[in-house]
């Protein structure tokens, strides 16, 4: 080819290139440390370069803050439909995400009524579209195996309950299981696990305390429940959700099997308060169980990090305990609680940022969660010096109490969703752009499925 004709062809080359909307500037989370960076988000708001100086556009400098990746939190409950909108709705959880840093949420299918065959599917798309602050993912319950392939082509992922929990009365039986873990081998979706045993669970106790409780959902049901998991069939794109114990860490790491832990089991024991606040399924353990899976996640050991949100109202919680519904609110304080640990020193950044915000984001098959090219510009602005206080009454969910009240936290000053900054000053000041979302790798029947990764 002569040089001009190769000089033009580069040129227009470059031309085709969307444009730059916005250089954000400053220290920021790049290749696993902290440097300066210049980081270009192009009009479809991708990351279109990182390190580069860009002159004529827009540029935004965050001064002594620092840039990091948003966080994805795939196990949250947004009660819609069917739940009571003074606890929460697809709205007012999702803006409680975008605050707490969050930019994809898994929203579970314990709905009324769940989420299990294609009109329920598109009953819950049509709440999320046009009302989602963030993007959403949505699960499936595996419950009708005849909507299951339809239902494969549609969704983000599939939740299974081994155990009885809100919203789901008739887990399927032991004997089921291996017939249901056979049928979802087939489709390249993650599947989320609620790991109990109702085998193992002290049904005579009359629980009336978060220590009762544990005593009767004890750590053997999700002993058993993990034993199960891990007979499972290879190619299927297991994840344990909350898991409670470092046993049960270690059992899943060594079968490499995808897990989270959540912000309440690594931060609060069944003493930590008395009353049906401090309920949810599993329960709350013992401090010396709690300590050992909070250094199993100190070292790196839990690959992800996730909130379980189940924001039941207060009145709801003032229910005497056994009649109490159990969960806890938890989307908008996850990062904030455990960057505020990471600024104290407790726990190192990098290992916060793989587990809240890269593996969740690529185990659901979503380009974001690392400031990389080509990655969507979910982004968050942190000030370390921004030390606050959760106050229940404060968060976006109706709910208007937390498990974590008083608690010091960080909270992202600014949030941008594909460079568009939604969280300003610590307020939501975004649309209602929030996407339904399903994993890239899902697309195509030949697409490989991504173990978890490093
Ligand atoms: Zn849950």
């Amino acid at each position: 080819m002569p040089r001009a004709t190769r000089r033009v062809a580069a040129e227009s080359h470059r031309d085709d290139r969307p444009a730059i909307r916005l250089v954000l500037a400053g220290r920021a989370w790049v290749r696993g440390r902290l440097q300066p960076a210049e980081i270009a988000i192009d009009e479809s708001g991708r990351i279109a370069s990182v390190g580069k100086v860009r002159a004529g556009a827009p540029r935004r400098d965050v001064g002594d803050a620092v840039i990091l990746p948003a966080a994805t939190d795939l196990h949250v409950h947004l009660r819609e439909p069917g739940g009571p909108a003074d606890a929460e709705t697809i709205p007012t959880g999702t803006a409680a995400a975008a605050l707490g840093g969050v930019a994809l949420v898994g929203d579970m299918p314990n709905t009324r009524p769940p989420v299990a065959d294609l009109e329920s599917w598109r009953e819950k798309v049509a709440l999320v579209e046009g009302r989602a602050a963030v993007d959403v993912l949505l699960y499936a319950a595996p419950t009708d195996p005849k909507a299951l392939p339809a239902l494969a082509r549609q969704v983000g992922g599939f939740k299974v309950y081994l155990a009885p929990t809100t919203g789901i009365d008739s887990p399927p039986s032991p004997a089921e299981v291996p017939a249901l873990w056979e049928r979802l081998a087939e489709f390249p979706l993650p599947v989320a696990v609620h790991a109990e045993d109702p085998g193992a669970f002290q049904v005579d106790l009359h629980p009336d305390s978060p220590v009762e409780w544990n005593a009767a959902r004890p750590v053997l049901a999700e002993d058993s429940a993990l034993d199960g998991m891990l007979r499972a069939p290879p190619g299927l794109r297991l994840h344990a959700a909350h898991v409670t114990t470092v046993n049960g860490a270690r059992k899943l790491q060594r079968a490499r099997l995808s897990f989270e832990a959540t912000p309440h089991h690594l931060l609060l024991s069944d003493r930590t308060g008395s009353d049906a606040r401090f309920k949810v399924n599993p329960p709350l353990r013992t401090e010396a169980e709690r300590s050992a899976l909070w250094e199993a996640f100190r070292r790196g050991d839990v690959p992800m990090v996730a909130s379980d949100h189940a924001p039941h109202s207060a009145d709801a919680k003032q229910l005497p305990f056994e009649r109490a519904p159990s969960g806890v609110p938890g989307v908008e304080t996850m990062l904030p609680l455990l960057l505020a640990r990471a600024r104290s020193g407790e726990l190192d950044l990098g290992v916060l940022l793989r587990a809240a915000c890269d593996r969740p984001a690529r185990w659901l098959g979503q380009p974001h969660g690392r400031i990389a090219p080509g990655h969507r510009a979910h982004l968050i602005v942190v000030d370390f010096r921004d030390r606050t206080k959760v106050v229940g009454a404060k968060l976006a969910s109706p709910c208007g109490w937390s498990p974590f009240e008083g608690w010091e936290v960080v909270r992202p000053r600014e949030h941008y969703r594909d460079g568009e900054r939604i969280v300003e000053a610590g307020e939501f000041v975004g649309r209602s752009s929030g996407r339904v979302v399903r994993p890239e790798y899902a697309a195509g029947e030949s697409a490989s499925r991504p173990t978890l990764a490093e």
